[in-house]
């Protein structure tokens, strides 16, 4: 397994690869791996010839205030996990090779990234869309995997990758959870024993949603309106969103059907925790 840090040596890397056609497969994250980011290396490895995984904490996707400085990072461990899981190279780039002096050009999707994390986190989607394009002109992936952990996140590449006629076929693979429920998250490391414990609510949320539709209930009122009842008990936890949205516009329901996924984004202390999933299956 290589590791390479400069956007030449990548390009030659991806040259001569494609000059033999073999093909490519990406995973683009921000490295701290756990176990949903091996989920996706290996859905990668069964795809193309080659696995890229890139590992990059994208200074522009970061608000001010946000943990850009301290999100956690661990390039050797990250490489132990990589090579077991198949990857052939981890492209590691530092911020000033991505993002030279001069730097001036951004990709900007509009409508679904105006609501859920687009709405309390603004350029957040400018600033991944941004860098996932490059990621995608420099790797030339046939195949990208995501995870649907950023369930908006990944509607928001594919339109983005349909709106620009990327040649990538976009993947989202399930979240992968911890044994209690909890989504797996590099950001899980901030919180502290209590904090893990009261982080359960939003997979709870999620139970207790589908408990709620399967009893009957359909009204979307109503079962926010639980649900943040619920949410609101726990002394560490802060609402950002707790939305039932239709799975491709992401608007706002009234009623839950077969498109319905509820999406939340709750302050556990200081750490923003995300989770989503559908409400019928
Ligand atoms: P990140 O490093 O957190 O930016 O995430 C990189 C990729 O891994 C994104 O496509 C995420 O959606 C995905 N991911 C993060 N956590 C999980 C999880 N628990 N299960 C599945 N995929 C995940």
């Amino acid at each position: 397994m290589k590791i390479i840090k400069t956007v030449s040596e990548m390009q030659q890397w991806v040259a001569t690869v494609r000059a033999t056609a073999q093909t490519i497969s990406f995973v683009p994250t921000m490295g701290f791996l756990h176990q949903g980011h091996v989920s996706l290396l290996e859905a990668g490895r069964q795809r193309g010839d080659k696995l890229v995984l890139s590992i990059f904490v994208n200074p522009t996707q970061f608000g001010q205030g946000e943990d850009f400085e301290d999100y956690p990072r661990d390039l050797q461990q990250d490489s132990q996990l990589a090579a077991t899981a198949g990857v052939d190279v981890i492209f590691a780039p530092p911020a000033k090779e991505m993002y030279p002096n001069g730097y001036a050009t951004y990709v900007d999707v509009e409508g679904i990234t105006e609501t859920l994390c687009g709405a309390s986190r603004p350029g957040h989607f400018r600033g991944v869309c941004t860098v996932v394009s490059k990621l995608f002109n420099i790797i030339q992936p046939q195949i990208a995997i995501f995870g649907n952990k950023d369930f908006q996140q990944l509607a928001v590449i594919k339109r983005m990758t349909t709106d620009l006629n990327l040649p990538v076929e976009i993947i989202g693979r399930p979240i992968f959870r911890e044994p209690d429920g909890l989504a797996m998250s590099s950001r899980n490391v901030y919180l502290t024993a209590e904090q893990r414990v009261q982080a359960l609510v939003l997979s709870q949320s999620l139970a207790r949603a589908k408990e709620l539709v399967a009893t009957g209930q359909t009204a979307v009122a109503d079962i926010i309106s639980q649900l943040k009842t619920e949410i609101d008990k726990r002394p560490a936890a802060r609402i950002d969103y707790v939305q039932i949205c239709h799975q491709l516009t992401l608007q706002d329901q009234h009623t839950v059907d077969n498109d319905s996924v509820l999406l939340l984004a709750v302050y556990i202390g200081k750490t923003r925790l995300i989770d989503n999933g559908f409400l019928l299956d």
